[in-house]
């Protein structure tokens, strides 16, 4: 809830009361940022009120000139991406800004005005129309090209409307309920300074992407939207949660105070890079990056990670209207795999799809709860050839580059779904052979490509044993983990207090995994954001688990975490967390210990 600061400032012969309000939220994503909100609505239109007009005439002129402006936006947006080296997206928007223009949208949306209806009423049921046909055509192709119409109308309401545009246009923070994760990974990146939702939550994608991008969040500010004044200025903390709406002069100075002892700390963490990660008394610890494209590897590897532990290759199918082609698949997995070398391996999730993350270009029916739908492995039924694709790219950039393939599956849940990724992974490579077997020179095919599941669903956990004699390895995604042993969507800030992922509940199926996993010599890592929380990454590491996965911005935090202590101090830890309560309790034992240290 917020809470007000009054300052009384003066200047000249002049004296006024300044307010601020500070909301506390859920942090996020590190950082401090300081900005204009930007207010992201995603159904803007309900909200749209009809526009006033003299004459017909009036109504065509306005709707035609939206439409220039709408384009000329959208011609501009198309540019300034396309500087910025994304192609695909710019496409996208050079595509939209013709179909701006587009007689069929504006002539229909201009003889119904004539015919005397409202002009936004009339922008909208020509797009609708329009949409309608290309949708009615069953193609997936066409149906994505519907919702654009839909986009591109949206926004030509807008400018008729004078209200919000579909990006801001100048630096700025994102504010609203909730975004979608697409929404994040489209937006130039020099126009996001940080994110503030009122929902949400940190393990949601939204929050996964923002730490990804370097990008200051805070979720679950529950009354910011409430606070917030048009273009008002905003400053946020993404590591104490706190979202200042109307900052004054005494607010930006305790953030900068802030930031400078952060800084300390950070140096200090930095410090540790390029050495190995290890306990105090010498207990290794793979230290990994989660990335979610090959233009994350530098980063990665700048901060010291020791390969890829999770490559979230979702996100490759985001921002577009059809899938990569396997070309392009082999060309970005090629990319990642080259800057990590042979000796870093880079684990490549097959593409999580479905949950939060849709990709409507496949065109696949809306679910009830898309969450315990059709996600990830289970697309191996309904989109085999995807996963074939993806798998076949796998093993072309593995023998194009020489290096050790590594994959993994989301969301497996039985002993079906494991032999259906081994099953498909054979298969990928026999392709991939019989191609290279006609070609006049091709680069030998690698013999194997280590294997391994994710541990996300409650009766993943529970067959690990099963699980470990058929892959060569595990990784614990925890976000999903947490959703499903509490029952408890991971993006809803209501239910934030049964998110925390050192619940013991979790932490006993996590330490059930890891018996399965050890009984048959198989390795453990874990990649969900518990393991980028120092005080997750301590317990975890004492509950056993041998790798650690997490953003590029947690690995210093986490590197100087583990060198802090023993591996019998962090078992002991480990075991007092399994015994307790709760995830409060839980995490305050972490915390004491971590706080004893310093
Ligand atoms: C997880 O669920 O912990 C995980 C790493 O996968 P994602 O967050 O992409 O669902
Ligand atoms: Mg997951």
């Amino acid at each position: 809830m917020p809470h007000s600061a009054s300052f009384l400032t003066s200047r000249p012969n002049q004296w006024w009361i300044s307010v601020s309000s500070s909301i506390a939220g859920l942090p996020a994503a590190p950082g401090i940022a300081v900005g204009p909100a930007w207010r992201f609505r995603p159904h803007g239109l309900a909200s749209v009120a009809p526009i006033s007009v003299r004459s017909a005439g009036e109504a065509e002129a306005r709707i035609r000139a939206a439409a220039e402006t709408a384009a000329n936006q959208l011609t501009v947006l198309a540019r300034r991406l396309s500087e910025m080296d994304r192609p695909g997206e710019a496409e996208i928007l050079g595509a939209q800004a013709m179909m701006a223009v587009d007689p069929a949208l504006i002539d229909e949306a201009v003889r119904l005005v004539r015919r005397g209806s409202e002009p936004v009423a009339a922008v909208l049921a020509a797009a609708d129309a329009s949409a309608d046909l290309l949708a009615a055509l069953d193609d997936a192709l066409l149906a994505a090209r519907a919702a654009d119409v839909r986009d591109v109308a949206a926004r030509v309401v807008r400018v008729l409307t004078g209200t919000h545009a579909d990006l801001p246009d100048k630096p700025s923070i994102v504010v609203g309920e909730d975004v979608p994760p697409s929404l994040l990974a489209e937006m130039p990146a020099g126009l996001l300074l940080g994110m503030a939702l009122s929902g949400s939550s940190p393990t949601a994608h939204a929050a996964i992407l923002a730490r990804s991008l370097g990008i200051p969040a805070v979720v679950a500010a529950e009354g910011l939207l409430e606070a917030i004044r048009g273009h008002a200025p905003i400053a946020m903390d993404g590591e104490s949660g706190e979202v200042i709406v109307d900052p004054i002069t005494a607010d930006l100075q305790s953030l900068a105070d802030r930031q400078a002892v952060r800084g300390v700390r950070d140096r200090a963490a930095a410090e540790l890079r390029g050495r190995p990660a290890t306990t105090s008394d010498g207990q290794r610890i793979s230290l990994m990056a989660n990335i979610r494209s090959p233009d994350d590897a530098a980063r990665a590897i700048e901060a010291g990670a020791e390969g890829v532990g999770l490559f979230r290759t979702e996100y490759l199918f985001m921002r577009r209207k059809s899938p990569p082609s396997e070309d392009e698949q082999v060309a970005a997995y090629r990319r990642a795999m080259e800057a990590f070398g042979p000796d870093r391996p880079v684990v490549i999730r097959l593409a999580d799809i479905g949950g939060d993350k849709t990709i409507p270009y496949l065109g696949r029916a809306e679910e009830p709860n898309p969450f315990l739908g059709v996600r990830a492995i289970r697309l191996a039924r309904d989109c085999r050839e995807l996963l074939l694709t993806q798998l076949r790219a796998i093993w072309r950039a593995a023998a194009l580059t020489g290096v050790t393939p590594h994959v993994m599956a989301a969301m497996v849940a039985t002993v079906g779904d494991v032999e259906t990724l081994l099953s498909l992974r054979d298969e990928a490579r026999a392709g991939v052979a019989e191609g290279a077997a006609g070609a006049a020179e091709s680069a030998p095919i690698p013999e194997r490509m280590v294997t391994g599941v994710m541990i996300e669903v409650p009766s993943a956990a529970m067959m690990a044993p099963e699980f470990a004699r058929l892959v060569d390895f595990f990784s614990i995604g925890t976000n999903d983990l947490t959703q499903y042993v509490l029952a408890a969507d991971r993006g809803n800030p209501s239910l934030a207090r049964l998110q925390d992922a050192l619940h013991p509940a979790v932490l006993r199926t996590i330490a059930a995994v890891i018996a399965g996993a050890k009984e048959a010599g198989i390795r453990v890592a874990a990649c969900g954001e518990l393991a980028g929380d120092p005080a997750g990454a301590l317990v975890l590491v004492g509950l056993g688990v041998d790798e650690l996965s997490v953003d590029s911005g947690s690995l210093d935090g986490v590197r100087a975490a583990l060198a802090g202590f023993t591996g019998t101090e962090l078992r002991a830890l480990a075991a007092k967390a399994l015994a307790s309560r709760d995830a409060e309790t839980a995490r305050g034992y972490a915390k004491e210990l971590i706080e004893r240290r310093r």
